[in-house]
């Protein structure tokens, strides 16, 4: 079999020469990352999504035999073909593409890339650029170039009908624009294979779909200068300085007051805590709820009144401190597969009672509980309600606790180790983060998922939800009762 470049090993190497030459060369230190697996699913449920729109298209297969698929899209082509083709397969210059949907058109044919973004994106006319080039390249005559993707404000009406869900952008101009960079491109990715690792400190071209996150962060210092906190500027003239470690920095070097309480607790190996923390927690009243949330957001609408990527809350996890201490805890988690949203704030709104405070951490709850009014319009004062009583844990900590283990991060993953190390999210079984959460939600709620794998993966998402909520009860606890002051 002939061995190609591809079209996404040319956007791999574009966005990260390292990223290239490890899935050439090292792909064994791939490890499997939950955002892409989420991010590929979406990809091939849009994708065959745009193929309804055009119900007379020819699927051209033959996906583990590349020379098979080129040479029936050449055959089809070739003559005169009257309808679409999905998956058209092209080879130029040793590098293979396929072509979402082709449509015949006058003198031509009309090239339409779907992507499940809301927008069109600058990495997407780099592809629709590799695309187009190729396909060029072996003679198609290419009239228009379209880019397919979500429109975030179509509203699924319930009705099986998704013809408005994705609009086409003309990008034809703005591609043809960038078609003379490709060869420049292409010798680009010869070269990086053709030498050593490329020496790529890690830094913003670093997304969480890329497998080798693993591999790449042994190789840094212990207190890299990327976890500055939105340091982009920063980081990017420590690094070019040549400075790689925070203890590294030299004084007066960093202006932002964050940056400089990560630099000092990490130079002192010391945690920063300020006595201000447990003053303010100690002023919560009781009872406390501590709530946490976990939401879908499908790139198909599923449920009628939604629209694409839509955060729809379909569990939470709620710890109820009283007064002397006594810990409560109440859950609610749909199962049923339908619209989970008024369930949901139902159970939600008997839960929190009419008093105390409702203790989260950051500001996810409180946008989530504004769009669940949308949806009921009748439960607006009691969602009011909760939104009034809603006390967001998260800048508390950031002005006023640093732990060097933290590693620039105020994420409650990042703080509870430092407060609590026997509560570990590691431990968990199966999920163990949001994306993680929302790929157990989809089995849970797929008819064809096995009842035993369910019932586990049910178990598994009611721990994850609960220990994010058990351990806010324990950060107020640590440092209100003195453990850390
Ligand atoms: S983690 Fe970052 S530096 Fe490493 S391969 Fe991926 S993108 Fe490149």
């Amino acid at each position: 079999m002939t061995s190609y470049i591809t079209k996404s090993r040319v956007l791999s190497g574009l966005r990260c020469p390292k990223r290239l030459w490890l899935q050439t060369f090292q792909p064994k230190l791939a490890k499997p990352s939950s955002t892409s697996e989420l991010t590929i699913a979406n990809g091939i449920e849009i994708g065959k999504m745009a193929r309804l729109n055009y119900p007379a298209g020819i699927l051209i297969e033959h996906i583990e035999h590349p020379d098979v698929a080129v040479a029936e899209t050449k055959r089809l082509i070739d003559n005169n073909c009257p309808v679409p083709l999905f998956e058209a397969a092209f080879e130029f210059a040793g590098v293979l593409v396929r072509a979402d949907i082709l449509v015949p058109v006058d003198g031509g044919w009309r090239m339409i890339e779907v992507k499940s973004s809301g927008s069109v994106k600058d990495h997407h006319l780099v592809d629709c650029a590799v695309q187009l080039w190729v396909l060029e390249g072996a003679g198609v005559k290419v009239q228009q170039v379209c880019l397919a993707h979500v429109d975030t404000s179509f509203v699924y009406a319930g009705d099986g009908n998704y013809e408005q869900l994705l609009v086409e952008e003309d990008v034809t101009e703005k591609v043809r624009v960038l078609l003379s960079d490709v060869p420049v491109w292409l010798a680009s990715h010869r070269d990086i294979l053709a030498n050593s690792i490329p020496a790529v400190l890690m830094g913003s071209q670093c997304k969480p779909d890329c497998q080798f996150q693993d591999h790449c962060e042994q190789e840094l210092p212990e207190y890299p200068v990327s976890i500055l906190p939105n340091g982009r500027k920063v980081i990017t003239d420590l690094q070019q300085a040549g400075i790689e470690d925070v203890r590294d920095i030299p004084d007066g070097v960093l202006t932002k007051e964050r940056h400089i309480t990560v630099w000092q607790a990490t130079c002192a190996n010391q945690p920063f805590i300020s006595p201000a923390l447990k003053t303010e927690f100690s002023k919560l009243p009781y009872p406390r709820f501590y709530l946490d949330f976990e939401t879908i957001n499908f790139v198909i609408p599923r449920w009628a009144g939604t629209r694409p990527h839509q955060q729809l809350p379909f569990q939470w996890s709620c710890h109820i401190q009283r007064q002397g201490g006594v810990l409560e805890h109440q859950e609610f988690l749909d199962t049923s597969g339908n619209a989970p949203m008024r369930v949901f704030a139902e159970s939600l709104i008997a839960a929190v009672e009419d008093d105390g405070p409702i203790i989260v951490y950051g500001a996810f709850e409180s946008t989530v509980i504004k769009s669940l009014i949308e949806f009921c319009a009748d439960l607006e004062n009691p969602l009011n309600d909760i939104l009034d009583r809603l006390v967001n844990l998260l800048p508390w900590l950031q002005n006023h606790y640093y732990h060097p283990a933290m590693k620039g991060s105020w994420s409650i993953k990042a703080v509870l180790p430092t407060i609590a190390p026997h509560l570990d999210y590691s431990q968990l079984d199966d999920v163990q983060n949001g994306t993680l959460a929302q790929l157990a939600y989809v089995d849970i709620i797929d008819p064809k998922t096995a009842p035993a794998v369910r019932e586990t993966k049910i178990h598994n998402l009611l721990k994850y939800c609960e220990l994010d909520t058990l351990a806010m009860v324990e950060v107020v606890r640590s440092f209100e009762g003195g453990v850390f002051s």
